[in-house]
């Protein structure tokens, strides 16, 4: 575990120190620290200021407008950013660059390639993920929603759901099933689709917090082209493996700096509550130090590996889950400290729906329930931690793998 910093490393993270500096007012304290209402606004604005300075998607290649940067000096810019409380992008970038836009570029033609990495970054092309459907969660290749071919356009019917930022969003990737005959894995087509037609509809789902960021979305004949599939048709399994991969990766540099910087908020609301010496609240919160610490460490073992250019493997999903789990116990902590507060939280309420509230957020009640309510997506989305356990257990611990009942044609074999 050594995830050295050379002196080239050291030189750019002083290079960004230096553009935060030049863009961020003197009194920065994080993205938290802005109203909520004008999170969005700021956002938008500082998107544009990264793409203007190549720091937009940058891992990509210069030629398709990304930083070209080294994946040494892409930790150093995520652990930058992630100390100033600044994001590496908008909202709907999770879908559009590491999702999509990486995975055009791993299995896209040169055409795809052209057409739209450069649009992801100018922000006409907003995208959305269409995986998940009500009867196809942990068992996705289950998925039912039907792309046939009809001249040069796909005709797609069916529902998606839980589509994160959809009502944002202009374009989706869909995982279709284009051959029913097939074996489950086997008929699925990756599929780039346009949003703004007759034939999809984005219906928002209310969440216990009261907002919608997520969505159900339903296709009634709606078209997309032919050329728009990415990977080889009935080959889309394999493309969407592959975009999984980059959901549940990218964490081991910033993940440990944003918990860090939680729970030192958590230590100061116990001080400000007086229960800091309680001493089962002062064991939960030693416990909560260590947690993190052991957070750090695997982030840096992971990061060393993929310093030295090897890719992330099924050990990652030991990460999603001890950081998934943590963050439930956590801000179960939280709630516990704040008492009867909690059941009417007052005061900001986090701008976004994943992992902690944002750095320099108040230590507001309505900060800690809105954290505690992402903190039971965590353990849902991007694998749920069952699903992680699974894997765990066949592919790193070589457990016998559980019985399969799905083989044969997906028609018969769906449920
Ligand atoms: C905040 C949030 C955002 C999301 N955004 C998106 C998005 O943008 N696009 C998208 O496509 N999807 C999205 N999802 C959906 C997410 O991928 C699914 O919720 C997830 O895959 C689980 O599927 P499910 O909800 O259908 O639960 P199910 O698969 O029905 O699981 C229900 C329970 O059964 C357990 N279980 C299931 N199978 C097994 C098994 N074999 N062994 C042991 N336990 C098992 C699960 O762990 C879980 O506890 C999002 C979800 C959340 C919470």
């Amino acid at each position: 575990m050594d995830p050295a910093f050379t002196p080239e490393a050291e030189q750019y993270r002083e290079k960004v120190q230096a553009f935060l500096a030049e863009h961020l007012p003197a009194s920065w304290e994080g993205i938290g620290s802005l109203p909520s209402d004008s999170v969005y606004e700021w956002t938008g604005e500082w998107r544009k200021i990264l793409h203007e300075n190549g720091l937009l998607a940058a891992s990509w290649p210069a030629e398709y407008g990304g930083g070209g940067l080294t994946e040494l000096e892409q930790v150093v810019l995520a652990e930058e950013f992630g100390r100033a409380g600044v994001p590496a992008g908008g909202p709907n970038d999770v879908f559009g660059i590491q999702m999509v836009g990486n995975t055009i570029l791993q299995w896209g033609t040169e055409a795809q390639r052209k057409h739209f990495l450069p649009r992801i970054l100018s922000g006409e092309d907003v995208w959305c993920q269409g995986y998940s459907e009500p009867n196809a969660g942990s068992d996705l290749a289950n998925l039912g929603c039907r792309a046939d071919l009809d001249g040069d356009e796909w005709v797609i019917n069916g529902q998606k759901i839980w589509t994160s930022a959809g009502h944002l969003a202009n374009w989706i990737f869909v995982l279709t099933r284009t051959d029913p005959d097939a074996g489950k894995h086997k008929g699925i087509t990756f599929l780039l689709c346009p949003m703004q037609q007759p034939g999809v509809e984005v219906r928002p789902i209310e969440m216990i917090s009261g907002d919608s960021e997520f969505n159900e979305v339903f296709f009634t004949d709606a078209r997309t082209a032919k050329e728009n599939v990415v990977g080889e048709v009935n080959g889309g399994w394999g493309v969407a493996m592959t975009l999984l991969g980059y959901e549940r990766g990218e964490a081991a540099a910033t993940f440990p700096l944003m918990f860090r910087t939680e729970l030192d908020r958590l230590l100061a609301l116990a001080e400000e509550r007086g229960v800091n010496d309680v001493p089962t609240i002062r064991q939960r919160l030693a416990a909560a130090y260590t947690d993190v610490e052991i957070m750090r460490f695997t982030g840096m073992r992971t990061l060393t590996r993929y310093l030295e250019g090897e890719q992330p493997g099924p050990e990652s999903g030991m990460f999603k889950v001890f950081w998934s789990e943590y963050h439930r116990r956590v801000t179960e902590l939280a709630l516990d400290i704040l008492g009867p507060d909690a059941m009417v939280p007052s005061g900001r309420w986090p701008a976004s729906s994943f992992q902690t509230d944002d750095p320099g957020a108040p230590n507001d009640s309505a900060s800690w329930v809105g954290a505690f309510y992402n903190a039971r997506a965590g353990t849902i989305y991007a694998g749920t931690s069952q699903i992680q356990k699974n894997i765990l257990g066949e592919m790193v611990l070589g457990l016998p793998k559980e019985p399969k009942s799905d083989r044969g044609a997906w028609k018969d074999v769906k449920s």
